[in-house]
């Protein structure tokens, strides 16, 4: 079933003297558990694309449907991760990953029980009382994801959650984050402007053209003998 849909969705951005467009007549339709990447040249809509689904900004025509209904306002059933982890300095590990459910008002208990478990699960687990400033910025960023994953999102919106850091982390943990995010089972929508990235990560490959930008391509990983 499509968990993720936008039929004709244009974008335009006004401002003062200028109006751009940024998005003409994307379709676009992702199922549960499916985890896509979106790739294309800077500038050509993918960041805006994210923000539509995760309705941050509205389409100025066109419908934007999640989880079968219209896309109305920002949803708990969506998590978004970016190249910026906007960790706390000042809060410990453990404290970051309770600010999504703090929030939220999610229960504090069950919130830290849960992001302990995914701390211990990822590797992390000596970690949940130090500082953000005494982590790498790998571990930085799995901190970012597991912060994500405490709210328990079914739709995960990753905008070039890798493209800070150096290429020997980059392989590991895109890596390591999509098996993460398989082991979830979270649909998954991943912008980045490295095309092995996002061929290694997702099952399909969405390929934007340049402003205005429009759904070039859609290609469908598979491998032999898989
Ligand atoms: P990408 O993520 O592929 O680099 P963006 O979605 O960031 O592309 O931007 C698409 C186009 O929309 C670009 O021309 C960009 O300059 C423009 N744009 C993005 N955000 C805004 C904004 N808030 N106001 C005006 N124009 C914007
Ligand atoms: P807790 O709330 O569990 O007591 P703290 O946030 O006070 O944890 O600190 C946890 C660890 O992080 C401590 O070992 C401390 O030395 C270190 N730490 C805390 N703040 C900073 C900081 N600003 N810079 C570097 N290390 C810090």
């Amino acid at each position: 079933m499509a968990q993720i849909e936008l039929n004709d969705v244009c974008l335009r951005y006004f401002t003062i003297n200028e109006e751009t467009e940024a998005l003409r007549n994307v379709n676009l339709s992702v199922d549960e558990g499916e985890f896509i990447s979106i790739v294309g040249p800077s500038g050509c809509g993918k960041s805006t694309l994210l923000s539509l689904v995760s309705g941050v900004i509205k389409p100025t025509e066109g419908e934007v449907t999640l989880f079968g209904e219209k896309l109305k306002e920002t949803s708990d059933r969506i998590g978004y991760m970016l190249q910026n982890d906007h960790l706390f300095e000042w809060r410990n590990v453990l404290n970051n990953l309770l600010v999504g459910a703090e929030i939220r008002g999610i229960n504090r208990k069950e919130a830290k029980e849960r992001a302990l478990d995914l701390l211990n699960r990822y590797g992390m687990g000596d970690f949940a009382h130090h500082s953000p400033k005494q982590l790498s910025g790998g571990m930085r960023q799995r901190v970012a994801l597991i912060r994500t994953l405490v709210i328990q999102p079914e739709i995960l919106l990753l905008d070039e959650p890798f493209s800070a850091l150096d290429y020997q982390t980059r392989l590991t943990l895109s890596d390591e984050i999509s098996t993460i995010l398989r082991e979830q089972k979270k649909t998954v929508v991943l912008v980045t402007h490295d095309i092995s990235e996002a061929i290694a990560m997702a099952d399909r490959v969405i390929v934007m053209s340049k402003r205005p930008s429009f759904v070039k391509r859609d290609y469908k990983i598979s491998f032999a003998g898989g």
